[in-house]
């Protein structure tokens, strides 16, 4: 066994680095505060072979490993926080989902654009009566003619405010056996935002109404008996939720070392006071252990979907170590840390979301437990 990256990998992330500071590092803290999606930096990691690291080469994208783009997403975020969303987007998202199971129209239609940083794609599961209890879902397909008519509604959607395409979770029949996936360009007839909202992070949603949007037949995804594929590949999403917690939560960390050995009071820089030496002792563990469970999910899966099991330790332990850790930066940084001037209130913000999206801590501790008593629990 060996804990360090290969020379390929420490090459790939020094080189990921240097790109982005170069291209990053200027403007890191206004892109944090800024509305929209980072149009310009995704034509910047298009352009840098960034988007569809795990993609195939003959799909458009680099053929790489999932370790490949998690490297790649940690390394961006310890320049750029925001920019990590980009990397999120064009990798672990549903554009992964996408090129798994999507035809070869889909990829032509979709793919090209969403690999070439012009379009940005959105996974729609969430609606206002099915939160963690996703199978709840209502949003259903009927056929019609050479297609389906789409009816429901999701929230939460992050990127739907301006997201070419919804990947959206749908009920072709009862049970959770009747759901699959549909592609909906949010341009479709019947397809209509509402309320445009924001969360605490500053991240833009808007409510998505189908409102009998009608859908060729060739834009189904995944057909009725799909639910299982789509969360093996959601899996690959949660790896990209857990490396950007822990990725904020290291760079809040960084900023408050920093800060601690150039802060003074009481005549003693704060790295001085042993009050404050423990909080970076304990940050450190947590940093640590994080890293090892993320990466132990993530080299597990080489090319393929990651363990569910693994996956479920890795964003758990790394959402709750990446806010704790951003939280504890924040005290050490005083009204500085709490202050727009540094982006570790950003941080603190931003992992807090992510220990609610994509599998509250609470549900993911659900599947762990299963897996330690060797059966399922119903919640019903
Ligand atoms: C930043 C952010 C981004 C998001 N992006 C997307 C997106 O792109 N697409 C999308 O479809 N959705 C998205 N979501 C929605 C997200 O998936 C849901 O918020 C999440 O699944 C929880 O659902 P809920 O908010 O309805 O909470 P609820 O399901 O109502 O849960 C409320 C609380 O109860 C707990 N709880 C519920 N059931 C149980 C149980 N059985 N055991 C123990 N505790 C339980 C939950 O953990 C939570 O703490 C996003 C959410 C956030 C915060």
């Amino acid at each position: 066994m060996d804990f360090r990256l290969t020379p390929e990998q420490e090459q790939f992330r020094d080189s990921v680095i240097a790109f982005s500071r170069k291209h990053l590092a200027p403007g890191a803290r206004e892109r944090a505060h800024a509305s929209g999606y980072p149009w310009d930096v995704a034509k910047l990691m298009a352009g840098q072979g960034l988007l569809g690291i795990t993609i195939p080469a003959a799909d458009g994208g680099q053929g790489g490993s999932l370790m490949d783009a998690v490297i790649a997403i940690e390394s961006v975020a310890s320049v750029c926080p925001r920019s990590a969303d980009v990397i999120q987007a064009g990798n672990f998202g549903p554009i992964r989902v996408l090129a798994e199971y999507g035809s070869a129209s889909h990829k032509n239609r979709f793919l090209k654009k969403l690999l070439s940083g012009e379009t940005v794609i959105s996974v729609g599961m969430t609606e206002p009566d099915a939160g963690s209890a996703v199978t709840d879902l209502k949003t259903s397909a009927t056929p019609d003619g050479d297609g389906y008519r789409i009816n429901g509604s999701k929230i939460f959607t992050t990127h739907s405010a301006y997201a070419d395409v919804i990947l959206t979770y749908v009920r072709f029949g009862p049970g959770v056996g009747g759901i699959g996936s549909v592609l909906i360009p949010t341009n479709a007839p019947g397809v209509r935002r509402g309320k445009p909202s924001t969360f605490m992070s500053g991240e833009e949603w808007a409510e998505l109404h189908f409102d009998n949007a009608h859908v060729p037949a060739d834009m189904v995804l995944l057909e009725e008996g799909g639910f299982k594929k789509q969360i093996g590949g959601f899996n690959v999403e949660r790896i990209g939720n857990a490396s950007r917690s822990l990725a904020l939560g290291r760079y809040a960390f960084e900023r408050a070392r920093g800060w601690a050995l150039e802060r003074r009071q009481f005549g003693k820089l704060l790295a001085e006071f042993q009050g404050l030496q423990w909080k970076f002792a304990d940050m450190k563990m947590q940093l640590d252990a994080a890293q090892l469970l993320l990466y132990r999910a993530a080299a597990n899966a080489d090319r393929g979907f990651p363990s569910p099991d693994e996956t479920a330790i890795a964003k758990a332990y790394c959402n709750r170590a990446g806010f704790d850790v951003a939280n504890e930066a924040l005290q050490v940084m005083g009204g500085l840390g709490y202050s727009q001037e540094e982006l570790v209130e950003y941080c603190v913000r931003r992992c807090r979301g992510w220990m609610i999206a994509g599998g509250s801590i609470e549900i993911l501790k659900n599947r762990i437990a299963e897996g330690v008593f060797g059966r399922s629990f119903s919640q019903r």
